[in-house]
């Protein structure tokens, strides 16, 4: 039987004895795996992060990182992870270089002997090895914090909202990073507010309020989706969601980028010519009323209004 990476079972934790950041959390990251916590600002995804990486204590519950308990044997675990937490971890009056020697030198690791595994994305940023890490762009701090992170050649990665703030293209290439350290044995616990990142997991955990909503693999979020999905364009989208309010079909609507989403909970055959119906009625001017495929985000809206 293969051992969890990670096992966390009915941890809580509240701030101030009132904020509750965490609500009994349970969940298991198997070894290999990328796991990605999902979810939107002051969910607790950096309160979660920060107990698994033994910087806070839970107030109750039980973690254990490979078989290890995170409140006894915290120095243990410490040597056999890494950490990229969501604020600026590097030391911004210290060069590339040095910040590198120096993550290498507090955990008494080698960079020859780990330069294999950062190689590809210590490449990108040797050119600036001089610069100040304070001076580098987000993309290439994400880059430097990552190899100083690894330097080590943890078990496993932790990386709290690593692609926040960074451009497309560097959030892109900061993804396939993550799969070739998947690659290398090493276990990847990952966080971020992008919904569109969520099918970039091995299987994630959607979390909102300090509870998990659902723990599955991104494919199965969408096949589990229960409403019909469609899209529409709008020639004015807040009258639109204004006359929805008054929508008699049971359905679920929400902007989404320029469109508005609906997820009918109809037979359709009936529902969508009420619904163009109510439109018209109502003097909506709307494009064509289309079926799609729900994104994670979807999911996430459909479990979190419609959980009944
Ligand atoms: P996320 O990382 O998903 O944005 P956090 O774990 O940072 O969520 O925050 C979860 C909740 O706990 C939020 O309501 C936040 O305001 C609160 N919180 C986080 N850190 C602290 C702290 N040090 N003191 C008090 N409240 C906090
Ligand atoms: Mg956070």
């Amino acid at each position: 039987m293969s051992v969890s990476a990670i096992s966390i079972k009915g941890v809580n934790k509240t701030y101030e004895g009132k904020i509750e950041a965490l609500k009994d959390i349970n969940l298991d990251v198997e070894e290999g795996e990328v796991f990605g916590l999902v979810g939107p600002d002051g969910a607790g995804k950096s309160t979660l992060f920060n107990i698994l990486t033994t910087l806070l204590l839970p107030d109750s519950g039980q973690i254990k990182v490979f078989l290890m308990d995170a409140v006894r044997d915290y120095k243990s675990i410490r040597q056999i992870i890494g950490y990229l937490p969501g604020t600026f971890s590097l030391y911004p009056d210290l060069s590339v270089q040095e910040n590198l020697d120096f993550f290498a030198v507090m955990y008494k690791s080698d960079i020859e002997e780990n330069m294999s595994l950062i190689e590809p994305i210590w490449k990108q940023i040797s050119p600036f090895k001089d610069r100040k890490a304070g001076k580098l762009s987000g993309g290439m701090k994400q880059k430097l914090a990552l190899c100083c992170a690894l330097i080590h050649r943890p078990s496993i990665l932790f990386l709290d909202e690593p692609t926040t703030g960074v451009d497309p293209v560097s959030r892109k290439e900061f993804w396939d990073i993550l799969k070739s350290i998947r690659q290398q044995n090493i276990t990847v616990v990952v966080s971020t507010p992008y919904m569109d990142e969520a099918t970039r997991c091995d299987r994630i955990a959607l979390i909102q309020d300090g509870r998990i909503i659902g723990i599955n693999p991104p494919q199965t979020f969408i096949n589990n989706f229960k409403g019909k999905l469609y899209t529409f364009k709008s020639e004015n989208i807040f009258s639109l969601l204004k006359v929805m309010e008054q929508c008699p079909l049971n359905c679920n609507y929400y902007p989404y980028g320029e469109h508005c989403h609906v997820a009918f909970y109809e037979d359709m055959q009936e529902a969508l010519p009420k619904f163009e119906a109510f439109l018209q009625e109502h003097h909506q001017t709307y494009e064509t009323i289309t079926p799609i495929d729900p994104s994670v985000e979807d999911c996430f809206i459909e479990i979190v209004t419609h959980s009944n």
